[in-house]
Order: C-alpha cells, then structure tokens, then sequence
C-alpha cells in the first residue's frame, strides 16, 4: 500500500492531505492509496478521507489527541510495517518534517524530502525538489520502501475517487512521549490561511507602502473572503511576515484564483504560483512578467483601480 499521513485540523481533513492524495496518485508506486487518520473524535476526518483514498485506518485514541512527534513517527511506522507498506507520503508541514525522519529510522528507510513531483523510474520513487536556496530543481531516486514528504501547495488536490473506500479501525500500541505539550494559542484570524485558500490576493512592492498594503491587498482580500500573499520584496522590506511569502523561498500555492497587485513576476515568484488556475494581474508598467502568466490583466495604478474594486466587491 501507499500509506498517506492525513493532515487535519478541527475536524476538516486539510487540503494538504487531498494534494497528497494526487502525489500517490502520480507516484507510479504499488499498492492501494491508504489514509491514515490519527488523533481523537476524527470520525468526521474519516468520513473525509474515505471519499478520496481506497482505504483508510482510523486511530481514535485518547493518547493522539495532541500532535507529539515520538508518537506519530511511532504509529506511522508501525501502520506502514504491519501494512508492508511501498512508500509512505508526509506532508511538508513543519510537523511532517519533524517526525518524517524518525519514521525512516525507525523502518530502515530512504528519506526524501519536499518533493515537488513524484514518479517511478522502474522499481524507484523518483522525487524533484528544490536545492541550493531554489536556484535549482534536482530529481533523486530511492528503491524499496521510501518514506518522501511533499511541499504544500505543489500537487493539485485529488478529487474524489471513483468509489469510497472502506474505513477500518487499527490498533496501536503508542509509546509514552518524553514530550509534553504545555500550551497552545491558536492565533485569532478570520482570513482564510494561505495554502487552504481557494482566492489568493498577493501585493508587491507596487503597492507602495504598508499602510497601502493593509488598505488595498488586506482591504480586497476581506472584501472576497481570499487569503493574502506578498512578494519576497515585501517581505525582505518588513511590510509583511514571511508566513505570507509566496514563491520559491516561500509558499507554493495553486488556488483557484491569483490576483497579483504591484507584483512584477519574478521568475522566483511564479515558481510559487504559476499553477494557479486563474492568474488576474494589476501592474502599471505593460511589460511586467505577470502578463505573460495572467489570464486577465490591467495595465494600471492600483492605486486608483483596487479601491473601487473593494467597493464592487462590498456590493
Ligand atoms: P518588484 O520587482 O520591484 O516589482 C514591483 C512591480 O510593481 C513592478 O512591476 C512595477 O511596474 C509595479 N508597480 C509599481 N508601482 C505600481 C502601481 N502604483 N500600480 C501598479 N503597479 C505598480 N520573490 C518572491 O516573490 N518569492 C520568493 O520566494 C522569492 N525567492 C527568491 C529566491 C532567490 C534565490 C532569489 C535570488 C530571489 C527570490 N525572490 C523571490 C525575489 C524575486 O527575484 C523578486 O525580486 C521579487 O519577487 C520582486 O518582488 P515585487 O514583484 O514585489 O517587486
């Protein structure tokens, strides 16, 4: 089987697991697509899950309640060798990277990291990923069972399959972790976060300052319920926190729509976002980049343009 860690959060499986759902699909590897759910009242997730995968193992278990990565690797590794597992996929997440290793340790296993694109070359997984601070793509190969995270926002998200898989409960038998967690606190943000979102409004050093950032790209983002993205120059500027960085130092992202406000469309930027479904570009100087990725553009201040599409949008 191709086992496949599901990323969840308060109920909802996350778009991430559906985006490694269509890397196994296009991994070439054998064996049934496989989610494994863990964590405490996840039957909702399962239910999820099942409309995506061939099967799916629900581990409901008081000690998965809180993410621990002693614990994850622990299960993951013990689900992927009673299932003879051929690969098991990760999410790139700042967890999946933690305890992502330790499951190779713990499997005797090849660990490849952040792919961008998964295929077989014969018996081999083949991973591309981006190296050398993203200046260049590399493809690295390991044979038998791979344990490989995948960088959000690289794959599209799987639609539904053909036929919704069975759910099976699993037991475990979860280590006792030296780790504790203590505290949590959920930042307080009524926008939709950056790799969920379907809407993408992104601002760039065209926008002109943080203020008009905050006013037109935070303002537009708002008004159409979208997440908010910023160039590298923003970010290196101290406008806005590198959380929002989209490219190839930052996020990779795929919504369903883009709109790139000020943004030049640095080859470096559209590495992040050039699989958006639709790309909408404002940009005053005519031979920008981003026009020659956009679907719709307006050569314009934007100023001038994007207040009064605030107002439309608020209509
Ligand atoms: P600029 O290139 O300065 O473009 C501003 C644009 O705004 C211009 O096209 C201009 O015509 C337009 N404009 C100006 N005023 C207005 C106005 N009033 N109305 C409308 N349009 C206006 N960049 C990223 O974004 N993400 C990355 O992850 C990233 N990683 C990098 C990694 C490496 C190794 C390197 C070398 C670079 C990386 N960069 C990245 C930087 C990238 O090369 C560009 O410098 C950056 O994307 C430019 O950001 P920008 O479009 O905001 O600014």
């Amino acid at each position: 089987m191709i086992l496949i860690v599901a990323e969840h959060a308060g109920g909802k499986l996350g778009k991430s697991t559906l985006e490694m759902v269509t890397a196994a699909r296009e991994s070439g590897r054998e064996g049934p697509i496989t989610l494994l759910v863990l964590g405490q009242g996840v039957a909702s997730v399962a239910k999820e899950a099942a409309a995506v995968a061939d099967q799916v193992l629900v581990a409901d278990l008081p000690g998965l309640a809180q993410y621990n990565a002693e614990v994850w690797a622990a299960a993951t590794a013990q689900i992927a060798q009673e299932g003879e597992a051929s690969t098991v996929i990760i999410g790139g997440s700042r967890s999946g990277r933690e305890y992502a290793p330790r499951v190779a340790v713990k499997l005797d296993a090849p660990y490849l990291e952040d792919a961008t694109k998964l295929s077989s070359n014969g018996a081999a997984l083949q991973a591309q990923r981006y190296t050398y601070l993203a200046r260049v793509t590399e493809t690295v190969e390991a044979d038998g069972l791979v344990v490989v995270t995948v960088k959000p926002g690289s794959f599209a998200p799987a639609s539904p399959a053909a036929a919704a898989g069975e759910e099976y409960d699993v037991e475990l038998t979860l280590p006792a972790s030296r780790v504790e967690v203590t505290g949590k606190s959920v930042e307080k943000s009524s926008r939709v976060a950056l790799t969920e979102a379907d809407v993408i409004v992104t601002g760039g050093r065209g926008v002109g300052s943080p203020e008009n950032f905050s006013a037109y790209v935070e303002g537009l983002a708002d008004a159409i319920g979208a997440g908010v993205g910023a160039t590298r120059a923003v970010v290196d500027a101290g406008w806005r926190p590198y959380a929002e960085q989209v490219g190839q130092t930052g996020k990779t992202v795929q919504p369903k729509a883009y709109i790139a406000l000020g943004v030049s469309g640095a080859v470096q930027h559209l590495s992040g976002m050039g699989k958006s479904k639709h790309i909408i570009a404002i940009n005053k100087d005519a031979d920008a980049p981003i026009f020659k990725v956009a679907d719709y553009g307006i050569v314009g201040d934007v100023n001038a343009i994007v207040p009064a599409l605030i107002e439309a949008a608020k209509q």
